[in-house]
């Protein structure tokens, strides 16, 4: 990938790392196939490719907004996409360089910088990381207890057993409707489940 830093700027070892990096993609779009963020949200720019050149743009001199930030906050800093690049682009190193200087240049809101500081202790420290997950289970009970999911698979199961019983004996009313009055017929489509059942009309 072309550049076009300035000889000033190649003086700083930021710029002059980024422009190495940057020289060595060749926009083949192989790593795009292994990003996860690019795979769910099917944005160029939140993919690797596009945010080289988010950053390339960045670097030389564009103004980053609010935008730009976003598409580099989705990043999850996994490397997946270093994995299938065959041009060995350092894309985390890359990365860290545009994040850093959009974020100097863009700024963030006061609520944002709060909730990433509370993001970054809280994973951090393992009470905080428990009282949150403790706290999540209590929301999602059914998916996150084990005791808890086996009493709701259990009701589950009761309630298809209650409504299937209720569907058969209805379609054995009809079937004994049909048969006309005074005789005795076998339900043979309610017979399976629950076993043999004999109406008298
Ligand atoms: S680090 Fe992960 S999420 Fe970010 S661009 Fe690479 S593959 Fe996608
Ligand atoms: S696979 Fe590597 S060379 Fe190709 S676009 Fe992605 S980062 Fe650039």
């Amino acid at each position: 990938m072309q550049t076009t830093f300035t000889l000033a700027q190649l003086q700083d070892p930021q710029f002059a790392s980024s422009e190495k990096i940057l020289r060595a993609c060749v926009h083949c779009g192989f790593c795009t196939a292994t990003c996860p963020t690019y795979q769910l949200l099917g944005d160029e720019l939140d993919g690797p490719r596009g945010r080289i050149y988010l950053i390339k743009q960045v670097l030389e001199g564009a103004e980053p907004t609010g935008t730009t930030q976003l598409h580099l906050d989705r990043c999850l800093t996994c490397r997946s996409c270093e994995t299938t690049c065959p041009s060995g682009v350092q894309y985390g190193r890359l990365l860290d360089i545009g994040r850093k200087v959009v974020d100097e240049r863009v700024g963030r809101a006061p609520a944002d910088s709060a909730r990433r500081y509370a993001l970054r202790k809280g994973l951090l420290s393992r009470p905080l990381f428990g009282a949150a997950m403790a706290v999540g289970q209590l929301q999602c009970p059914a998916s996150s207890h084990p005791a808890t999911r086996q009493a709701s698979t259990t009701t589950n199961q009761i309630a298809l057993l209650i409504s299937s019983t209720v569907i058969r004996l209805r379609e054995t009313g009809r079937q004994a409707t049909v048969s006309g009055h005074g005789s005795s017929g076998s339900v043979g489509a309610g017979a399976g489940a629950l076993g043999s059942v004999t109406l008298k009309a």
